[in-house]
């Protein structure tokens, strides 16, 4: 049987709950990490990730985060696997953590660090090519599609961004939209109309990624019913991504309009001793790298203000 009150609880093990489990345990504090599933997060289903310092050879999304998981376990981070359903931050001093079972924990300070998921577009081939040539970032996984024709789905701002991003390792890039307009803000717009490798297909979704064992094709449909196939090598899907925050109490935690946690540069809320750190942030960067930056840096913060309250 656990204890039921925490000076810290960490909400989450992805790469910023591990890190500022590791962070927090040995800086010898009180805590408990909590996680529904396998610690790892929305990473253990990256395929490849080259972008993480102090793997030149890359590794794998489920290698990374085991070796940060196993990290965390060598400092003996206290991992409380169980499904949380609310948090009640009523009370400033004790915040509750509700879990599914109707029991209740509280503590002192909490990092909330519940991640955050890029949308999907529900297709078939979409899941089963996902890491071999589906890809929800273009910035990590931009390298890999060199001299390749890769298609963007969407028009917001990361779509485009990304686009422009991907013309520095892909022949040609095309963007294929819903409608007839981008969604991006103009300035952004004026740097992909201006890039002589990108092109676009106007009024049309896609209804299927396939190929044998990478992406070969997509099929499309356009907003007159039409169907065709067009052959890409790689295909971004950059429809937006959803916060984890169903749990959390989003106005007194003054989330911004997208659902994501506001803070300040050391990953304090609104709300005194409650943190956020990772991609439930409101932030420009969602990385591993900057994740783990935030956890750690919540955890010292969280220390600040454990101390700040007990002298
Ligand atoms: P977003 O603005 O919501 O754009 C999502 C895009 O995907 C839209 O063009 C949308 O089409 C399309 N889309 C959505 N669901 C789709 C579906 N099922 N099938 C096909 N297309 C679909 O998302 P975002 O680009 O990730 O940006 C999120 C927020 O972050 C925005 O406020 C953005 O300004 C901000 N952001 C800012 C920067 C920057 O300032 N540099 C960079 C990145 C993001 P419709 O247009 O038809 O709705």
């Amino acid at each position: 049987m656990g204890k039921d009150h925490y000076e810290l609880i960490i909400l989450g093990g992805g790469p910023a709950g591990l890190t500022a489990g590791l962070y927090a345990s040995r800086a010898r504090i009180d805590h408990v990490l909590i996680e529904k599933g396998a610690p790892g997060g929305q990473v253990l289903s990256t395929d490849w990730v080259d972008n993480y310092p102090g793997f030149p050879e890359g590794l794998s999304g489920f290698d990374l985060m085991e070796k940060m998981t196993s990290h965390a376990k060598r400092f003996d981070v206290n991992i409380l696997t169980k499904e949380v359903v609310s948090i009640d931050l009523n009370d400033q001093v004790s915040k509750k953590i509700i879990f599914a079972d109707d029991s209740v924990i509280t503590c002192d300070a909490l990092i909330i660090c519940t991640g955050a998921s890029p949308n999907k577009l529900g297709v078939p081939g979409e899941a089963a090519l996902s890491g071999k040539g589906v890809s929800y970032c273009g910035t990590c996984d931009a390298p890999f599609y060199r001299n390749m024709h890769v298609a963007v789905i969407g028009g917001g701002d990361t779509a485009v961004e990304e686009a422009d991003y991907l013309t520095r390792f892909a022949r040609k890039v095309t963007i294929i939209h819903r409608r007839d307009e981008l969604r991006a803000t103009k300035i952004l717009q004026e740097v992909v109309y201006a890039n002589k490798k990108i092109d676009y297909i106007w009024n049309s979704r896609v209804i299927a990624i396939e190929g044998e064992k990478e992406v070969e094709r997509l099929q499309l449909v356009d907003n007159d019913g039409n169907t065709s196939s067009f052959d890409v090598q790689g295909v971004f899907i950059l429809i937006g991504i959803t916060p984890n925050n169903a749990l959390l109490p989003l106005e007194k935690l003054n989330a911004d309009k997208w659902g994501f946690i506001q803070t300040d540069t050391e990953t304090r809320t609104v709300v005194p001793g409650v943190f956020a750190a990772g991609d439930i942030r409101s932030k420009l960067m969602r990385q591993v790298v900057n994740a783990c930056g935030e956890g750690a840096n919540a955890v010292i913060a969280a220390e600040h203000y454990l101390k700040s309250k007990s002298s």
